[in-house]
């Protein structure tokens, strides 16, 4: 499959997205772009946007789609979002009205949506996820943790800048509940607005980060770089306690069958047969003398042959 590179991922409050959605933008090279954090930014800097989001966030509502649009559409052409690889969008679109808005957007660049995950959560798991969630009150930081998955060295402080982790004000058990009832009126039909166009995977969302994290990567596309080279082998093992050697299982046979041949030690080169002095060794057989002194004869009274030029 290849690699999506406008991605979506669509789920309930508490489903996962934000710590998923930075993972895969981090692994993949892609623009990370949430608008709770785009808003949660504008809210703390004291906006004009921020002052008018700030109560209906508290509360667990949505905020106007033209103000989330406008905001989106800002963030989508900032420096910072030229020439990336790839957009993750988290949190956005959260109505058919935004959806709508992020096709013309994507289409006026020649883009367009082309993977939409939903991470399929319980109700129960979300609650659980939910209470126990922990986030940075520093708003340019904004680091997410969770006292049990995913819990920060000292309790009580970011990792990243040491800045306070709160309870967020929407993560309260009743905002909670507001916030899954707006998913289900107003989220919800996006699954059948992506699923009718096939760009809707569903990956179950109730396990651990890294179970989650293998399900969204499997698909949009992005294998994991390939693992580095095994280091070659260590000289000599060490030798194995008596104990160990005792229980150990007997090697398979097709292992054993496995295993190089060894080369062959070289054979002692065969000793070469001692070249028989033919002739001299040959028994005389009776008349040799006879026929020896024939041939010397014949020889000494052949007329010598003139030398040749
Ligand atoms: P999130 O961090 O995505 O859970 O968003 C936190 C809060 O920001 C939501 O409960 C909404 O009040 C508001 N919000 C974030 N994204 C949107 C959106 N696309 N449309 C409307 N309100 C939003």
């Amino acid at each position: 499959m290849a690699l999506a590179r406008r991605i979506i991922l669509l789920g309930p409050p508490g489903a996962g997205k934000g710590t998923q959605a930075k993972q895969l933008a981090e692994a993949a090279g892609f623009l990370h772009l949430s608008t709770g954090d785009l808003l949660r930014e504008a809210v703390a800097r004291g906006t004009p946007l921020g002052l008018q989001a700030q109560p209906i966030m508290a509360a667990g509502g949505l905020v106007p789609d033209d103000l989330v649009i406008g905001l989106l559409r800002e963030a989508l052409d900032a420096a910072g979002a030229r020439g990336r690889a790839g957009v993750v969008f988290d949190g956005f679109p959260r109505t058919p009205p935004q959806a709508e808005a992020l096709d013309q957007l994507l289409a006026g660049r020649g883009e367009a949506i082309d993977r939409v995950v939903l991470i399929n959560t319980s109700d129960d798991v979300v609650v659980a996820r939910v209470s126990s969630r922990r986030s940075c009150a520093n708003a340019q930081c904004g680091a997410v943790y969770n006292l049990i998955s995913m819990p920060p060295k000292a309790a009580g402080k970011c990792d990243k800048c040491g800045g306070e982790l709160v309870l967020r004000s929407d993560d309260q058990p009743e905002t909670v509940r507001a916030r899954q009832q707006k998913y289900w009126q107003n989220t919800a039909p996006l699954i059948g607005f992506y699923r009718a166009r096939n760009l809707l995977i569903e990956v179950p969302g109730n396990g651990t980060i890294e179970e989650v994290t293998r399900g969204v990567k499997g698909a949009v596309g992005f294998a994991s770089p390939a693992p580095a080279p095994a280091a070659p082998p260590a000289a000599k093992p060490p030798a194995r306690p008596a104990a160990a050697r005792r229980i150990a299982k007997p090697k398979p046979k097709a292992k054993a069958k496995a295993r190089p041949k060894r080369k062959a030690k070289p054979k002692a080169r065969p000793k070469r047969k001692a070249k028989p002095k033919a002739r001299a060794r040959r028994k005389a057989k009776p008349g040799d003398r006879a026929r020896k002194a024939a041939r010397k004869v014949a020889r000494k009274a052949r007329p010598r042959a003139k030398h040749r030029r």
